[in-house]
C-alpha cells in the first residue's frame, strides 16, 4: 500500500523534531504535527525559559559579591516585565529556528491537535494522512494533586508568563523543578517557603547532595518545610491564598506554584483507535526499540516516561529515525550515567550511582567528599560551600558516581560524564593533572578516602 508519509511525527518537541529531522535527512518523506509551539516544552516552557530566569536570579548573587572586589553599585531595581519580554523574545526566535530546520530538511509541518484515526492513519484539523511508522512524541504535562482549591494554583506553564512577580510564594514538591523554581523566585525576591511530603527533598539524588544543598538553601534565607503538603487553597478577600496544610497550619501567600511531577500527553490522542497499550504507571509502553504494543506505532521522550531530559528525548529520536530508515548506523540508546544538573542555587550536577545505589548494588564502596569556599567568595562575606564528591568500587577502583553542589557544576559535571562512560578509575582520574586555579580540580586531587 502507498501511504502518504513513510514517518509521521506526532508533536514537534524534542523528540520529535530530531527524529523528523534525521529521517528526513536520510531520505524518508515525513510529516510532523504541532498542536501548542515548535520546540515543544523545552524551548517554550522548560529547560530554555528556566535557564533564562535561573541567570536572572543568579545577578542578585553577583550584586551580592560585587562589593568584596571593590564596586560600588547604586541600590539595584528588578523589573520582571523587561526579564520575561526578553525571555519571550528569544523563545519566539527559538520557534522560528525550529520551524526552519524541520522545513529546510524537507519536513511537512501540519499546524494542529493530530490525532490518530488507525494503526496507520493520523487526522489534523480534519484532514485524514496516511504513514508507514508513526512516532508518538507528545511529551507531558504538569500534574497537581486533585484538592480544593487547585485551580488557584499555577504550575511551571504559568510561572513563564506571569504577569508581576509574586511578593510571597508557597512552592509545592521536591523534584527538579520545585527546587529550580524556589531558587527563581527567592533569588528574584520573592519570600519563598518550599513544602515537600517527605522529609528530605530530590529523592533519588545522592544523600550528601540532599543535605548539603538543604544546608545552603537554608544559609540563603529560602523557608525550608519538610513533611509538610497542602489540603486545601482558599481565596481571600484580599485576593491573597489561604493554603491549610494537613497538619492544620494554614499559610498565606499570593502564589501557590505546584511542581508535584509531569503525567504523559495523551490528551484526545486517540489511542482507543490502536492497538497502542499503557504501562501500569500509565505511560506508553515500548519495546527496548521504542515499538508500542502496535507495530506500526513507536513513542519516545517524556511521553513514555524513562529518563524525562532532552538529551534524552534527543538520542531516542536519532536511534528511532537511525533504526527505521539508515539502520548501518543503529546504536541503543545507552541509559548507563547519563549527567544531569538541578539548576537550582547553587546547582547540582551529578552522574553514575550515589553513594546509597552503590551500596545496594553490593558494591564495596569508597567515598571521597571534598566541602570548601570558593576561591571567588573570599573576598565576599559569603559562606556558601561547595560540594564534590566521588563514589568509588574499592574493588575496581572504578569511578561509579560523581556528585557536585556549587557553582558551574552542570558546566562541570558533563565532562566527568565522558570519565565515566569510558569507565575511568579513581587512578586515572588521580593522575589527570588539574586546571589551576579552579573548583573542578577538587576532583583530581582528592586524595583522603571520607568513608
Ligand atoms: P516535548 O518537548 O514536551 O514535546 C511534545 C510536543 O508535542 C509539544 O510541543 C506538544 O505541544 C506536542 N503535542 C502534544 N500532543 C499533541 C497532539 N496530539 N498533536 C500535536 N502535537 C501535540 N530537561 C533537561 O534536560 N534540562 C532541563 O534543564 C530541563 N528543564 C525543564 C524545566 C521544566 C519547567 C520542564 C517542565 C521540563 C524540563 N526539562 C528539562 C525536561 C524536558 O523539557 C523534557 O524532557 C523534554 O522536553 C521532552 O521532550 P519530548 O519530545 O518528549 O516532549
Ligand atoms: P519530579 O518527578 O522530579 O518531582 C516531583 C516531586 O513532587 C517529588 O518531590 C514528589 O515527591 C512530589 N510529589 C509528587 N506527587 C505529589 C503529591 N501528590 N503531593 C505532594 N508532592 C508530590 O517532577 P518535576 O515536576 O519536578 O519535574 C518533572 C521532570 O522534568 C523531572 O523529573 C526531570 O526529569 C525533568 N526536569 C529536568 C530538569 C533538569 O534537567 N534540570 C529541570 C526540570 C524538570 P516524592 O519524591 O515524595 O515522590
Amino acid at each position: 500500500m502507498a501511504y502518504d508519509f513513510d514517518l509521521f511525527v506526532i508533536g514537534a518537541g524534542s523528540g520529535g523534531v530530531r527524529a523528523a529531522r534525521f529521517a528526513a535527512g536520510f531520505g524518508a518523506k515525513v510529516a510532523v504535527a504541532e498542536s501548542r509551539y515548535l520546540g515543544g516544552t523545552c524551548v517554550n516552557v522548560g529547560c530554555v525559559p528556566k535557564k533564562l530566569l535561573v541567570y536572572g536570579a543568579h545577578v542578585a548573587d553577583e550584586l551580592e559579591q560585587a562589593a568584596g572586589f571593590g564596586w560600588t553599585l547604586e541600590e539595584g531595581h528588578f523589573d520582571w516585565g523587561t526579564l520575561i519580554a526578553n525571555k519571550n523574545r528569544e523563545i519566539e526566535r527559538l520557534n522560528g529556528i525550529y520551524r526552519n530546520l524541520l522545513v529546510n530538511s524537507g519536513v511537512t509541518l501540519l499546524q494542529g491537535h493530530a490525532r490518530l484515526t488507525g494503526a496507520n492513519e493520523v487526522e489534523v484539523e480534519g484532514q485524514r494522512y496516511t504513514a508507514e511508522h508513526i512516532l508518538i512524541a507528545t511529551g507531558g504535562w504538569p500534574q497537581v494533586p486533585d484538592i480544593p482549591g487547585k485551580e488557584l494554583a499555577i504550575t511551571s506553564n504559568e510561572a513563564f508568563y506571569l504577569k508581576d512577580l509574586p511578593r510571597r510564594v508557597l512552592v509545592v514538591g521536591g523534584g527538579y523543578i520545585a527546587v529550580e523554581f524556589a531558587g527563581i523566585f527567592q533569588g528574584l525576591g520573592s519570600a519563598t517557603t518550599l513544602l515537600y511530603r517527605g522529609d528530605l527533598f530530590l529523592r533519588g539524588f545522592d544523600g550528601s547532595v540532599r543535605t548539603h544543598l538543604k544546608e545552603e538553601l537554608e544559609k540563603r534565607g529560602l523557608d525550608l518545610q519538610f513533611n509538610a503538603d497542602i489540603q486545601r487553597i482558599d481565596k481571600l478577600e484580599d485576593g491573597s491564598l489561604k493554603a491549610t496544610l494537613k497538619d492544620g497550619r494554614e499559610l498565606v501567600t499570593d502564589s501557590v506554584f505546584y511542581a508535584t511531577g509531569r503525567r504523559p500527553m495523551l490528551d484526545n490522542l486517540g489511542l482507543e483507535n490502536t492497538g497502542v497499550e499503557l504501562d501500569e504507571r500509565g505511560y506508553i509502553r515500548v519495546d527496548p526499540q521504542y515499538q508500542t504494543t502496535a507495530p506500526s506505532i513507536l513513542a519516545i521522550g517524556d511521553v513514555i516516561g524513562r529518563v524525562q531530559l532532552t538529551p534524552v528525548a534527543l538520542a531516542e529520536g536519532m536511534a528511532v529515525a537511525r533504526r527505521l530508515f539508515k539502520p548501518e548506523q543503529y546504536r541503543p540508546v545507552d541509559y548507563q550515567n547519563i549527567p544531569t544538573a538541578v539548576f537550582s542555587q547553587p546547582p547540582i550536577g551529578t552522574v553514575g550511582l550515589t553513594e546509597e545505589q552503590a551500596l545496594e548494588a553490593g558494591h564495596k564502596v569508597q567515598v571521597f567528599e571534598s566541602r570548601f569556599r570558593a576561591m571567588k567568595l573570599t573576598l565576599t562575606d559569603i559562606q556558601e560551600k561547595t560540594l564534590m564528591k566521588l563514589v568509588v568500587d574499592a574493588e575496581t577502583d572504578k569511578v561509579l558516581g560523581c556528585h557536585m553542589v556549587g557553582p558551574d557544576a552542570g558546566e562541570i559535571i558533563q565532562g566527568l560524564g565522558i570519565a565515566l562512560k569510558a569507565g575511568a578509575t579513581k587512578q586515572q582520574f588521580d593522575e589527570t593533572i588539574g586546571v589551576h586555579p579552579t573548583a573542578a580540580e577538587e576532583f583530581v586531587t582528592m586524595r583522603t578516602v571520607t568513608r
